[in-house]
């Protein structure tokens, strides 16, 4: 039982770090960014969807758009007209797949629509050599958790990868149990009632066929 939790417990870790991969993998690869579908919806909304300064009013517009496994959010407080000019808000930058996992935060006074410090907050920042064409702060690589998304996206790699990597061993062992073999290394069972495999020790199962 404690070695199902164990099995379990590494399943649920592999799916974790396979959910990190994807989402940190489409930062990098994708070529599609969710700025410019964002910028063509504009809304205005009355709430800030993280904790804002308290002196903030609330946003004038925001703006939301989503690629493949990407999405940004963008609530602004005051746009920035010129690249003089200052301009604050929140931003969202989220990635993931099929959920979207992890986040990184921007929020901020910044000039001309580049943030001054350029500092996403829960994101690695990407090195330039990564994504030549672009600054470096269009695509913070995402590190805290959403969720459920996390939980989901964890869970569904978690019962990709447990067929993946158990199928074959159990798959192994059926056929083996069926043909009246040992089913930990395969010595034929069928000739004699055996309690232990004279092979390498296993118990033999009461369910293993002995055929005669
Ligand atoms: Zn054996």
């Amino acid at each position: 039982m404690s070695r199902r939790i164990v099995t379990l417990a590494l399943f649920l870790l592999l799916g974790a770090i396979l959910n990190v991969a994807v989402a940190w993998g489409i930062v990098l690869w994708s070529n599609e960014y969710p700025y410019t579908p964002a910028y063509e919806k504009l809304g205005k909304r009355a709430d800030w969807a993280r904790l804002v300064a308290r002196d903030w009013p609330p946003p004038q517009f925001q703006a939301f758009g989503q690629t493949w496994g990407l999405s940004l959010q963008i609530q602004v407080v005051q746009p920035s007209l010129s690249r003089t000019s200052p301009g604050a808000g929140l931003s969202l930058f989220r990635s993931g797949w099929p959920s979207r996992a992890v986040e990184a935060e921007y929020q901020g006074k910044h000039f001309g629509g580049t943030p001054l410090n350029r500092i996403w907050r829960y994101s690695i920042e990407l090195p330039q050599r990564a994504r030549p064409n672009e600054p470096a702060c269009y695509r913070p690589v995402p590190c805290r958790p959403i969720w459920p998304g996390f939980a989901i996206n964890t869970i569904f790699y978690a019962a990709i990868l447990w067929p993946t990597i158990c199928g074959p061993f159990a798959l192994r062992r059926l056929i083996r149990r069926k043909r009246g073999l040992c089913v930990s290394c395969g010595y034929d069972l069928r000739h004699a009632d055996h309690e232990v495999c004279p092979e390498c020790g296993a118990v033999v199962g009461p369910s293993a066929e002995v055929n005669g």
